[in-house]
């Protein structure tokens, strides 16, 4: 077994978990779930094709082997892949971000600075703001 699905593996035994708890969490914080899981599956893609592409450069130079075609190919499903994954971004973006207490467990709309059943302090993810500069912008 390859490191890669080793890890793949414990991936998801972890999203299996996080289903398990499904039924107490809202459709909304599920259809999050789902999507996550799909962001990481694309960027484990990307990652596989990446290896791929490196092996094969590697073969090309080395027998001298012109692997031009393929590599093309394996470039074009990069690019296939970086789509979806910033399509799975905008939709995640899209859904209602809510945060947990870090005392009751309760979910709060991310705009609540304090939790709606006990009052504690909500601490906020500053690293999550990135700016959507350029939406509307053609190449
Ligand atoms: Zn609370």
């Amino acid at each position: 077994m390859s490191k890669f699905e080793e890890l793949f593996d414990e991936f998801k035994d972890k999203a299996k978990t996080v289903y398990g708890t499904a039924s107490k969490m809202t459709g909304e914080a599920v259809e999050m779930g789902k999507v996550r899981y799909q962001i990481k599956q694309t960027q484990w893609e990307i990652e596989k094709t990446y290896a791929k592409i490196g092996g094969m450069v590697y073969e090309s130079k080395k027998g001298g082997e012109n692997m031009d075609d393929i590599i093309a190919l394996a470039i074009a499903e990069v690019d296939a892949y970086n789509e979806k994954l910033e399509e799975l971004e905008k939709r995640l973006r899209s859904y209602k971000r809510v945060d947990k207490c870090p005392s009751c467990g309760k979910e709060n709309d991310v705009d609540f600075s304090f939790c709606s059943r006990c009052g504690t302090v909500l601490e906020r993810e500053e690293a999550q703001q990135s700016e959507e500069a350029g939406a509307g912008e053609e190449e």
